[in-house]
């Protein structure tokens, strides 16, 4: 046990939290009996339709309250699994086994498996990734039959540290709104998504602890400290006391940065700063605007496409970007084009397998090349612009040449919503400075447009060439580093020149020692996770 007590990670977002631990096991059910007694048949058919009902309930019931709270994409992946509970062919399959005397659960687990591989065998990248619904469908039903909380996530009900190898879009927008305490993974850094999901949900993580959970893994309660990325399993009196102490001191410094939530960010000779939220989902506008974010930084629609198996539609984006657009009211929100690749798969689009993603075909680079994947969500973001004040925004530009073709591209939807009498509005487009070409390039690229965001997070792991998620590099993960703040102020200067703003999108924006130089530099909006905005309204007051 004692090697266990102590697990070292990455401290991925900041916090301390003490509770009981649920540890998440998707494709880990086994079935309590595998045969049934002759005769017994029907019943076991019976039971076997209850828990279908019960299940179709419970996912109806998500679909209900994710749809209610504005996630209508969400919303969807919930409604597939409940029209794949009720699949005929599923049921067959049950029957047959069950009149030759297997148990329901082990026939579902069976049957879902065999679905599972004929989908992942599939060519088409959807329908591979539908392997993974069906097996978790499977398991629904085998655990409901067997009385066991399998719906785990989803049906958690009592506030839990959750423990998991790794924590998918999926897995986290199911958890109920204040039943996870904090996040344990095995697998992820920073910068991946449970670890921007902690971030924006305001609650710890440590990722990357590890293979912690291969064999058994009995540990009742866990202490987690976000900040130092480190978590105590089953940890004693002495530790649970300590950890108490960090949290009321912590309690404490947000009650003092209350005063400044609700502030606009001035430094203290009058410079205005805007302080801005980055957002994954339309569903977390009305937090964010309660932590005091005068506006939206960057809203990373990757995760709209991620969450699901088929690709968005045009008018369901539209409908997303238009909520948060207009939750903003006339504060600005910056959308930022899908950027997928790297360390983000998407889920019906063909990405080849690459030796170095990172410096692969993502971002724009993608989307240049694939007008049906670029079109649909530019035309979305048109029609969503005419609700409030949306700006568009350009990952990965690398090359002057790029960003004209995507403004064509946009011209092109512009027209075409033009000649179908379809109502759209007036946007700002701005580049995405995250490669250190842009940074380079910048004076040619600003004349191109109306702004600038600079996104540390890569900005940084290109200019030093260190892997973001490389727990090893660590010491070269800052944008505290001269060689990046030197690519900070070439911006800045380029964007002077021209007369467009710069803001700061990655996790720079955020950090307390950083804002002074990034001010000092020409930046004048700081786009974080929402969490950290009244801390940061604080650090930019006193600047
Ligand atoms: C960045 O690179 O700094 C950024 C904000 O984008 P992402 O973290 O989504 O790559
Ligand atoms: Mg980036």
């Amino acid at each position: 046990m004692a090697e266990r007590a102590r697990l070292a990670g990455i401290g991925a977002s900041e916090g301390v939290a003490v509770g009981p631990v649920f540890v998440h096991r998707p494709g880990e059910l086994k079935p309590e009996r595998e045969t049934i007694p002759e005769g017994s048949a029907d019943a076991e058919l019976e039971r076997f339709r209850e828990a279908v009902a019960v299940v179709v309930e419970q996912l109806a019931e998500t679909a209900d309250e994710l749809r209610n709270a504005g996630s209508e994409s969400e919303a969807g992946i919930f409604d597939a699994h409940a029209e794949m509970a009720e699949d005929e062919d599923l049921h067959e399959g049950v029957e047959e086994r069950v009149r030759g005397l297997q148990s329901p659960e082990a026939a579902i687990l069976e049957v879902g498996e065999e679905y599972a591989a004929l989908f992942a065998a599939m060519d088409d990248e959807y329908m591979a990734a539908r392997a993974d619904d069906v097996r978790d469908v499977a398991h629904q039903i085998a655990a409901q039959l067997m009385g066991r909380d399998a719906t785990g996530l989803a049906s958690l009900g009592t506030p839990s540290v959750v423990l998991a190898t790794s924590l998918a879009p999926s897995d986290t927008a199911r958890i109920p709104k204040g039943m996870a305490l904090a996040f344990v993974t095995a697998e992820g850094s920073k910068t991946s998504h449970v670890s921007i999901m902690a971030r924006s949900m305001g609650i710890p993580a440590v990722v990357g602890v590890g293979a912690i959970l291969e064999g058994s893994f009995d540990a009742k309660s866990v202490a987690v400290d976000g900040g130092e990325g480190f978590a105590v399993v089953d940890p004693d009196p002495e530790t649970v006391a300590g950890f108490e102490a960090k949290m009321e001191v912590m309690a404490e410094e947000r009650a003092a940065l209350e005063k400044y939530r609700d502030i606009e960010a001035r430094t203290s000779d009058g410079r205005r700063i805007e302080v801005a939220a980055n957002l994954g989902s339309a569903k977390d506008a009305e937090d964010a605007i309660s932590m005091g974010a005068e506006g939206v930084g960057l809203f990373r629609t990757e995760f709209l496409f991620m969450e699901r198996d088929q690709l968005p539609t045009e008018d369901e984006q539209y409908e997303n970007y238009a909520a948060v657009t207009r939750a903003f009211g006339e504060r600005p929100v910056v959308i930022r084009t899908l950027d997928v690749g790297g360390d983000k798969d998407l889920p019906g689009v063909d990405q080849p397998v690459e030796e170095n993603p990172f410096l692969g075909w993502r971002g724009i680079r993608m989307c240049l090349d694939v007008p049906e994947l670029f079109k649909p969500q530019l035309r979305a973001l048109l029609r969503a612009g005419a609700h409030g004040n949306l700006k568009i925004m350009f990952p990965m530009v690398a090359d002057v040449s790029e960003i004209r073709a995507a403004k064509k591209i946009l011209d092109e939807c512009r027209d075409e919503l033009q000649s179908e009498g379809a109502e759209f509005g007036t946007v700002s487009v701005g580049v995405m400075v995250e490669t250190p070409a842009a940074a380079i390039l910048a004076e040619a690229l600003a004349p191109e447009v109306d702004f600038f965001s600079i996104g540390t997070n890569d900005l940084v792991q290109y200019t030093l060439a260190a892997d973001r998620g490389n727990e090893k590099l660590r010491h070269l993960q800052s944008a505290d580093h001269p060689a990046v703040l030197k690519l900070i102020g070439m911006t800045c200067e380029a964007a002077r020149g021209a007369g467009i703003w710069v803001g700061v999108c990655g996790e720079a924006a955020g950090e307390p020692v950083l804002i002074p130089k990034l001010i000092e530099l020409g930046v004048t909006e700081l786009s974080m996770s929402a969490p950290s905005i009244p801390r940061a309204k604080k650090v930019v007051s006193e600047v």
